[in-house]
């Protein structure tokens, strides 16, 4: 049993992510792990941590990045891709130009932004597979 509260846990068991314990605060929070090489990712606050965002550390990120600027869709550019974030040009429909950064989010069928509530993918790399059992 674990001393996270049961709705946190859930969340971490529907995830499917790699985590454990934490010794601090160990009701709300778990240690994360990169989906990807293994390496911890820190203690993170379960209640306002978004599982599909801190998947991976720094380095296995960077394999999700792509050649910028490229256009996203008709009034949507992407200028700036840091793998874990993007910076995104986007006119509001009163020709307002506007640079926002956006957390990309991961799934199974890849990286994507939300932008009012849309998705937005942009690329379709599946997860890496686990790494396998000896
Ligand atoms: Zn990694």
């Amino acid at each position: 049993m674990s001393r996270l509260w049961p709705d946190e846990e859930r969340k971490l068991i529907k995830s499917g992510r790699k985590w454990s314990e934490s010794a601090y605060l160990p009701y709300r929070y778990a240690e994360l792990y990169c989906e990807c090489c293994g390496v911890s990712l820190g203690r993170h606050d379960i209640v306002f941590t978004n599982l599909q965002t801190t998947m991976f550390c720094g380095k296995c990120v960077q394999r999700y990045r792509t050649e910028t600027p490229f256009q996203l869709a008709k009034d949507i550019a992407v200028v700036f891709d840091a793998g874990a974030f993007v910076d995104v040009k986007y006119s509001d429909g009163l020709c307002v130009e506007m640079t926002v950064s956006k957390t990309c989010y991961f799934n199974s069928k890849g990286r994507f932004i939300k932008i009012k509530g849309k998705r937005y993918y942009l690329n379709h790399m599946p997860l890496p597979e686990p790494p396998k059992e000896e």
